[in-house]
């Protein structure tokens, strides 16, 4: 009997952009400043609390919905920042990083026919998970040259079919960030649709300048139709962790959760139970990670003074964004492989995150979540472009 062929449920879509960058990476010794992932460990107490944990017998499933200890530490993290009180029985999921977190939302909520909004450019992982659900991604590009929404776009694409809204903030890759008036803004647009909003947050803890991030968590009329999607990933420099969560009203998380236990069913039980440690011992960690952070961007910026790349304001997230008109016409993708195969420098070009990128753009992301030795080096490649 011949071996039947698969049918390809996702014929568009190949390797991630990130995978691709990384191993082209590996393969030139490139200077890795594409995927996002720091080249520097997680805080050393909460590495001991993992061997602690492993050592202590926590080596079975966790509950379903995630262990309770690391469910109650995220609700007074959630009351802390954004004064929401989320319960952690019936509001508070634990799942595979902010990657299930998108996934499991996503099919909860959209069906054969739905449309789902997504804005340009948007992470990659959101239009593959709408189709494999048989819904329709309607694209939206945000508006230049500061990433904003564009409303009357947005106001546009809405319809009655309209299941989900996704919005990421802050935004990889431009660093943009939805004000509180955005908010206001949004839940007034969304007030008479049956849309849900799934917000994506798992930078939630890098706003730079001052500026505090501004979560639907904070926003009840919004946070009554939306889940929140975060990732210790990305507070805890640990993103091989592969550890986030789910805040959303109980309805939501209930059908959340009945995908979740299909998909995963539970998350690695050492790792929930150091975190919930972690988070008790040092509260204040996610708020000195703005400083640290913006720090590694300053220093960045002022390296990258020295090439010929313009530089796109990086508000927020690990990413900075650079034009790169004044020493290539190429298109991003190709301009990225020249930058890796030539000039020893992994990067992500921005095209992959748009259904169109507007043909004039000529904008790469560079990621700065990286040792200062790291980033000069980048920097003296790209100086020489
Ligand atoms: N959303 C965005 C915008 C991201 O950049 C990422 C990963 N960098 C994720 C979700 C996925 O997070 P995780 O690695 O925790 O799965
Ligand atoms: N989110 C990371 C980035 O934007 C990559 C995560 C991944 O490779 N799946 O670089």
């Amino acid at each position: 009997m011949a071996v039947p062929t698969p049918v390809s449920r996702l014929p568009r879509v190949g390797t991630t952009i990130f995978t691709v960058m990384s191993q082209l990476a590996l393969e030139h010794q490139a200077v890795n400043t594409g995927q996002g992932f720091p080249d520097f460990e997680p805080p050393l107490r909460l590495r001991e609390l993992v061997a602690h944990h492993v050592g202590a017998r926590h080596n079975q499933y966790a509950p379903m919905a995630g262990a309770p200890a690391l469910r109650e530490a995220i609700a007074a993290k959630v009351a802390r920042h954004y004064a929401r009180r989320a319960s952690p029985e019936t509001e508070i999921t634990v799942t595979c990083g902010g990657t299930e977190a998108l996934a499991i939302s996503i099919q909860a909520l959209v069906g054969p026919g739905d449309e789902a909004v997504l804005l340009d450019p948007a992470y990659d992982s959101y239009e593959p998970i709408v189709e494999l659900c048989g819904g329709v991604a309607r694209r939206v590009p945000l508006a230049r040259p500061g990433f904003g929404i564009d409303w009357e776009r947005l106001a546009t694409a809405l319809s009655p079919r309209t299941r989900l809204l996704i919005v990421n903030t802050p935004h990889n890759p431009s660093g943009a960030c939805l004000t509180a008036a955005d908010l206001d803004r949004l839940a007034e647009l969304l007030r008479p649709t049956g849309a849900f909003v799934l917000a994506d947050e798992v930078y939630e803890h890098m706003v730079y300048d001052g500026v505090g991030h501004v979560s639907l968590n904070g926003h009840p009329e919004l946070a009554a139709r939306s889940i929140v999607a975060s990732s210790f990933g990305k507070t805890y420099h640990a993103t091989g962790w592969k550890i986030g969560y789910c805040v959303a009203p109980p309805a939501l998380t209930a059908e959340l959760r009945k995908v979740h236990q299909f998909v995963t069913f539970a998350i690695a039980t050492p790792l929930q139970y150091a975190i919930a440690d972690f988070m008790q011992e040092c509260p204040q960690w996610e708020d000195e990670l703005p400083a640290f952070y913006q720090a590694k961007r300053d220093h960045f910026v002022r390296r990258l003074a020295a090439t010929r790349l313009r530089l796109v304001p990086a508000r927020s997230t690990y990413f900075q964004l650079v034009d790169y008109s004044a020493v290539s016409d190429l298109p991003d993708t190709d301009f990225a492989l020249e930058l890796i195969r030539r000039h020893g420098v992994a990067v992500i070009p921005v095209s992959p995150f748009c259904a169109a990128p507007p043909p004039d753009a000529r904008l790469v992301r560079l990621c700065f979540a990286k040792e200062d030795a790291t980033l000069d080096a980048a920097a003296s490649r790209l100086a020489a472009l």
